[in-house]
């Protein structure tokens, strides 16, 4: 039976080790946190599934062979709510996706903006030139999604450690001085990759403020889609339990250590969030802040993944560089890099260790 020591139970590390267990490999998951863990980029509240991704056809994909991924989960994760994104102008990003959604058989409609007030109780349409609705996509339950991945793999037999693990050549050393060794070891430790191996991940962490609003029962999600505003970079969805109803900015915040996280978002993020949700909600303006968590995004210089061998070590390979947008394809990818280690395909050059071009292609927040 082929081994593999996972390092790091986000979304990334603990949808791996669920997929190679499912293929009969002994596997064993180590993390210093509990899976689901809010001080990981994976857990806390929410995060969306939406197929647009500009005109990239990869990423458009993956998105959605992640969908019928979380489907076949199950257990409450996935809610399938759709999502729509407010476009200010025709021929843009979200155009760019509508001709890559359509050209991958993805359900897409464009709406007049008339025609979309029906998906909110409270819309204000004015400065919109179209919506886009994606009705298959929708939103994930983060933390609760991690630990679903980790309790089907449990079922089939996971081990786990509870541990800080470091490199130590083609092993994995535990903080109580234990040596683990596998046919294959997978660090997929999100932004402390960049701390572990910094010449191969030199990955950026930025702060990224979250704010959740109190709202009336009708502002429930999935009656409400989701929501994206590309021009903006706010996005969010309706009223999840027992989060709120979320109104982030996807805008790269400062740089940080994910280890010093503060607790609450600023007072100047909070007030963005509340304008934002006033101006394109008018009957939620004064709605009340519910919480105003800190989380962080690891970022590569083109927001392509990072998955490679390590150039020294045969059975060692690097995982990550979710780029703000990995948690969706969590399950797809895994599927990709078990093919890999399998020897069944070759790793996606885009994922690859080689410099990057800087490109915002894949990042939704506009401005
Ligand atoms: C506010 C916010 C909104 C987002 N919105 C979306 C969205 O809408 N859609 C989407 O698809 N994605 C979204 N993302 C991005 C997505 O959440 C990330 O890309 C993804 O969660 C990254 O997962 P990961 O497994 O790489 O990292 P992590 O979840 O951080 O997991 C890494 C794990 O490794 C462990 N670890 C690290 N070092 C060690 C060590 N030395 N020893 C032991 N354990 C270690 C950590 O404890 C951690 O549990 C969002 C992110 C944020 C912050």
């Amino acid at each position: 039976m082929p081994s593999a020591l996972v390092v790091g139970a986000g979304i990334f590390g603990s949808a791996l080790a669920d997929r190679l267990v499912r293929d009969h490999w002994e596997v064993t998951l180590v993390d210093r946190y509990e899976p689901g863990d809010p001080r990981s980029e994976s857990g806390g509240e929410t995060r969306m599934l939406r197929y647009s991704h500009g005109a990239d056809s990869l990423y458009t994909e993956l998105a959605y062979r992640g969908r019928s991924l979380w489907r076949e989960l199950d257990r409450g994760v996935l809610i399938e709510a759709g999502v729509v994104w407010f476009v200010h102008r025709d021929g843009g990003w979200e155009a760019d996706s509508e001709d890559a959604m359509r050209a991958a058989g993805i359900p897409v409609e464009r709406l007049e903006p008339a025609e979309a007030e029906r998906l909110f109780p409270s819309l204000r349409v004015d400065d919109l030139d179209y919506v886009l609705f994606e009705p298959e996509a929708g939103v994930l339950r983060a933390g609760d999604g991690v630990r679903a991945l980790v309790a089907r793999a449990r079922e089939g037999g996971l081990r786990e450690e509870r541990a800080l693990a470091t490199p130590a050549g083609e092993a994995v050393s535990l903080a109580d001085g234990r040596v683990l060794e596998a046919d294959h070891v997978m660090w997929a430790c999100g932004a402390w990759l960049a701390r572990l191996f910094p010449v191969l991940a030199p990955l950026r962490v930025t702060r990224q403020d979250v704010c959740l609003f109190d709202t009336p029962p009708e502002w429930a999600t999935p009656s409400v889609p989701g929501w994206l505003d590309f021009d903006s970079s706010f996005y969010g969805h309706g009223l999840v339990e027992p989060h709120g109803m979320k109104v982030s900015n996807d805008a790269e915040g400062p740089e940080i250590d994910p280890d010093e996280r503060p607790e609450r978002a600023t007072d100047e993020r909070i007030r963005r969030s509340r304008d934002y949700l006033g101006h394109r909600f008018p009957a939620l303006a004064g709605a009340s802040v519910r919480s105003a968590p800190v989380c962080h995004y690891a970022l590569t210089p083109d927001a392509n993944f990072l998955f490679a061998r390590h150039p020294e070590h045969e059975r060692v390979w690097l995982l990550g560089g979710g780029s703000g947008h990995g948690y969706k394809h969590g399950p797809a990818l895994a599927e990709q890099v078990a093919a890999v280690l399998r020897g069944e395909a070759e790793p996606e050059p885009r994922f690859g260790l080689a410099a990057r071009e800087p490109s915002r292609a894949l990042r939704t927040a506009g401005s």
